[in-house]
């Protein structure tokens, strides 16, 4: 849409969070730069900020700022982007713009019912809101024919927002996803497998405003590289949600044979498990996280009995958080949709939690037993060997 003397800007609205309470400014700064991150990643761009909102001026891109906008809407912390477009704060011009700017959107896609909706933010803005409204609406009606005002049920909705510098004007809104802003909360380990789950439960953690480190466990030759690539595709897809920035591949086909040699085969799963565990917490600690993140769900198979995530979370000095506890498969598979993980989750490659499984493992573990068993290995030795041999994997 070509409207000389206006300006195309992206307005994006942060949630309630941002307006209230004692850590705002810390707040406005991460989102800012959580914003910026995914940005860059496609485009050029001026960034300004005022009270309750941020503005974006694209310079140069390859994508569309609808591409863009579906791309900055995964940024948890804000609610709404809107494509909108700024003129000097003047009501003569205003009322001049949005009759240009309502018969550009008419021409496109016609519509029979409207309504203007004006927000003052500027309170020394001479008009009140309603008085703004009723004028533009005025200035809408005088250039198209046989259009009627609908305040309740309006087939099209044009926004106006009068700021001390600017006005806003623009009708399409494209919704967020809300939460907080990455990073506001701390920052964890997620466990990402290939599976379902984890890369929602990372995408849950990261609405709640934690940032992340990914750890994938291989067991090559028995996890073939292709099992590898799609946990690098998964931490892509959930990059712009987590800002994930690498993965820390753990080379486990060593602890795993010796768990498999070594240990009862009813306790295979549970012991590795724990064996997961500590290595996370290992890496945990090296980089500064502060909680473990998981996909597991109750129930959901014999690892994720209420024991046996007893006896794996004894293994775990930080808190591990399951955000899929209480959920569904069906629901889970809904968010997996929603945030586009679920086509490559579904891809069927090999985890290292499928392989040396036994054919019936132990549902109800008790936490002696498996210490006894567990004393048949060299843990300390596993675990340093497998953190000296991490791969690095960055996204
Ligand atoms: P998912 O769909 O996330 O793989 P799942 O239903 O297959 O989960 P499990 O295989 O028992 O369940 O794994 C439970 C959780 O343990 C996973 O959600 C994930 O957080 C972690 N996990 C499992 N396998 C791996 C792996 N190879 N690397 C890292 N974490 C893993
Ligand atoms: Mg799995």
């Amino acid at each position: 849409m070509n409207l000389s003397n206006a300006e195309k800007v992206l307005l994006i609205k942060p949630g309630e969070i941002m307006l209230k309470g004692d850590n705002r400014q810390i707040f406005e700064k991460r989102l800012k730069e959580n914003l910026k991150s995914v940005l860059s990643d496609f485009c050029s761009f001026d960034f300004e900020q005022e009270s309750g909102r941020y503005y974006i001026i694209i310079k140069n891109s390859d994508y569309t700022e609808y591409e863009i906008s579906h791309e900055l809407s995964k940024v948890f912390g804000i609610v709404a982007i809107s494509i909108a477009y700024r003129i000097q704060s003047n009501e003569e011009l205003l009322y001049d713009f949005i009759a240009k700017f309502a018969k550009k959107v008419y021409d496109l896609k016609p519509f029979s019912t409207f309504r203007i909706s004006t927000k003052r933010a500027d309170k020394t803005f001479a008009t009140q809101s309603v008085d703004v409204s009723k004028k533009a609406g005025g200035s809408v009606l005088s250039v198209i024919e046989g259009l009627k005002v609908d305040l309740v049920h309006p087939e099209i909705t044009f926004n106006i927002e009068v700021r001390k510098k600017h006005i806003y004007v623009y009708y399409e809104q494209i919704q967020a996803n809300g939460g907080m802003p990455v990073g506001s909360a701390g920052k964890a380990i997620l466990m990402l497998s290939g599976g379902i789950d984890s890369p929602v439960a990372g995408y849950m953690m990261a609405k709640r405003g934690l940032a992340q480190e990914a750890v994938y466990f291989h067991s090559e030759p028995y996890t073939s590289e292709k099992a590898k690539e799609k946990v690098i595709d998964l931490a892509k897809t959930i990059k712009p949600y987590t800002l994930l920035k690498r993965i820390y591949v753990v080379h486990f086909t060593k602890a795993q044979l010796a768990i498999y040699e070594k240990c009862p085969h009813d306790e295979l799963t549970i012991i590795m498990r724990r064996i997961m565990m500590y290595i996370t917490n290992k890496i945990a600690s090296i980089t500064n996280c502060q909680a473990i993140i998981t996909g597991e769900s109750l129930g959901q198979v014999a690892s994720q009995t209420l024991e046996s995530l007893t006896v794996t979370s004894q293994a775990a000095e930080y808190i591990v958080f399951r955000p899929l506890i209480g959920m569904d498969k069906t629901e889970i598979v809904e968010i997996a949709r929603k945030i586009e993980t679920f086509e490559t989750s579904i891809l069927p490659y090999e985890d290292c939690c499928t392989i040396f499984v036994a054919r019936h493992p132990k549902t109800r573990p008790v936490l002696s037993k498996i210490e006894e068993s567990e004393k048949l290995l060299n843990i300390n030795e596993l675990v340093k060997d497998c953190i000296d041999n991490l791969e690095v994997i960055e996204i």
